[in-house]
C-alpha cells in the first residue's frame, strides 16, 4: 500500500528478499501458470488449515463467486449476509442471479448476529456467508446448529482471519466453504489471489473445473497425460491464480505464525491503552477463540466524544496517521438500494456501528514507536 514519508498507513504488506527469490525462481522454470507452485500452495494452506482441500482462484472476489457456483446459488436463491462487510461478499450472490439477503450484527462484536440470521431465513434460503470481521472468528457453534436445523450451507468468508482460531479449530475449517484473500492488505499476499478451503471433495473438484472455464482438465494435467482431448461441462470463467504469485504465496505462508503473534501483540498494546478512555468502544473478542486482527477497529461513542467519526479521521489525517473506515455497510450503497429495495433503517446495529468506527493501523512491520504514536493520537482526542 502507498504511503508518504512520516505517515503510518493502516495496512502494508511485508515482502523480504526470500519472497523475491522464490518469485524470479519461477520466472526462470517452465511453469508460469497452473503448474506445480499452484498445486504446493493449495497443499500448504489446507495443511495449514486442516482442511481437506484448498483451491487456489485469482482473489477473494472470484473464490466468494466459486463458492457460491460450487453449492448451486441460482436466481430466486436467497444468501444471508452481514451488511457491515466489503461489497464482495454480497455481490458474489447477485453474481450468481441470488439475492443476498441482510442480517443485522452484535453491538460488541460486530460480528453476524445468529439471532438476527435466524428470524432472515426463508423457504428460499440455501445459505448463510459468515464474515469474520477484523480478524474475529464468528460464533460458528451458534451458525452451524442454524445451518444444520434449516438444511443451509455455511460459508466462512475468512478473508480477514486467516490463522485465527474458533474453540482451538483453525478458521478454514469451521463452515462447510471458507474463503480467503491475498490481497496486499491481508495477512499474507500474492498481489491478487484467493483460495477456498473445504472437507467437501465434490465442492473442490466444482471449483476447479469453475476457476477454468468449466473444462475439467488443466493443460498441465492434459500434458502430463499426452492428450489434446478437453470437455467443458458448465460454464466456469478464467479465475485462476499463476505460479509466480503461488510461489509468493509459499514464501509468505512460512512466516504468518509469526505475523500473527506481532499482529496480537499489537493489538494488545492498542487495547491496554484504550480500555479506559470513556469515549472509546472496542470490539470484543469471540470467547475461546484466536482473533487474526487483519484490522484493529476503534468504536467511537458519540455520546461522550465531540467530534464527528469523520473529524476525527482527519485529525488522525493531520498527524501522519492513516486510519480507515471498515466499511460502509452495503445494504446502502446505491446499487443494493436501487436493485434490491434495500433502505436505511432495516439494520439498526449495523448503521449505527458504523457511525462510530475506525481501523487503526495494523501491521506486522509497526515498530513500537509507530503504536505510540498512534495511542498519543488516539487518547488525545
Ligand atoms: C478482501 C476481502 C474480499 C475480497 O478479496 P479480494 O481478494 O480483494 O477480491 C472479500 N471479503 C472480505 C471480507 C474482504 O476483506
Amino acid at each position: 500500500m502507498f504511503s508518504s514519508k512520516n505517515s503510518i498507513p493502516y495496512s502494508k504488506q511485508t515482502i523480504d528478499e526470500d519472497d523475491v527469490a522464490a518469485v524470479i525462481n519461477v520466472l526462470k522454470s517452465d511453469w508460469l501458470t497452473t503448474g506445480p507452485m499452484v498445486t504446493r500452495f493449495e497443499t500448504e494452506i489446507a495443511h495449514f488449515t486442516g482442511a481437506s482441500f484448498g483451491v487456489a482462484v485469482s482473489s477473494g472476489t472470484a473464490a466468494l463467486h466459486a463458492a457460491m457456483f460450487a453449492i448451486d446459488i441460482k436466481a430466486g436463491d436467497e444468501v444471508i449476509v452481514p451488511s457491515l462487510t466489503f461489497a464482495a461478499t454480497a455481490n458474489a450472490v447477485v453474481y450468481q442471479g441470488g439475492t443476498p439477503v441482510f442480517a443485522d450484527i452484535e453491538p460488541h462484536s460486530f460480528l453476524i448476529d445468529p439471532t438476527s440470521v435466524a428470524s432472515k431465513i426463508s423457504p428460499r434460503t440455501k445459505a448463510i456467508i459468515a464474515v469474520d470481521y477484523a480478524g474475529n472468528p464468528c460464533d460458528y457453534d451458534a451458525l452451524n446448529r442454524l445451518a444444520k436445523k434449516n438444511n443451509l450451507i455455511l460459508v466462512s468468508d475468512a478473508c480477514h482471519s486467516l490463522g485465527g482460531k474458533y474453540k482451538d479449530r483453525k478458521v478454514g475449517t469451521l463452515a462447510d466453504l471458507s474463503v480467503f484473500s491475498f490481497h496486499p492488505a491481508k495477512h499474507i499476499t500474492t498481489a491478487e489471489g484467493g483460495m477456498i478451503t473445504t472437507n467437501n471433495e465434490n465442492f473442490a473438484r466444482r471449483i476447479k473445473t469453475f476457476r477454468n472455464h468449466g473444462i475439467t482438465t488443466d493443460h498441465r494435467e492434459r500434458a502430463e497425460k499426452g492428450t489434446c482431448h478437453y470437455e467443458m461441462i458448465e460454464l466456469g470463467y478464467n479465475y485462476r491464480l499463476n505460479d509466480i504469485q503461488c510461489a509468493l504465496g509459499v514464501s509468505q505462508l512460512k512466516k504468518l505464525p509469526a505475523w500473527i503473534e506481532r499482529r496480537n501483540a499489537i493489538a494488545h498494546s492498542y487495547t491496554n491503552a484504550f480500555n479506559k478512555v470513556p469515549y472509546l468502544e472496542l470490539q470484543k473478542p469471540q470467547e475461546q477463540s484466536l482473533h487474526a486482527h487483519h484490522l484493529y477497529v476503534i468504536r467511537l461513542n458519540g455520546k461522550i466524544i465531540s467530534q464527528s467519526r469523520d473529524q476525527v479521521l482527519a485529525l488522525m489525517k493531520q498527524r501522519g496517521i492513516g486510519a480507515n473506515v471498515h466499511y460502509p455497510p452495503v445494504h446502502l450503497h446505491p446499487y443494493y438500494v436501487e436493485n434490491f429495495q434495500t433502505k436505511r433503517g432495516q439494520l439498526p446495529v449495523t448503521e449505527s456501528v458504523y457511525e462510530g468506527i475506525i481501523s487503526l493501523p495494523m501491521y506486522p512491520s509497526m515498530t513500537e514507536e509507530d503504536v505510540s504514536r498512534v495511542v498519543d493520537a488516539v487518547t488525545s482526542l
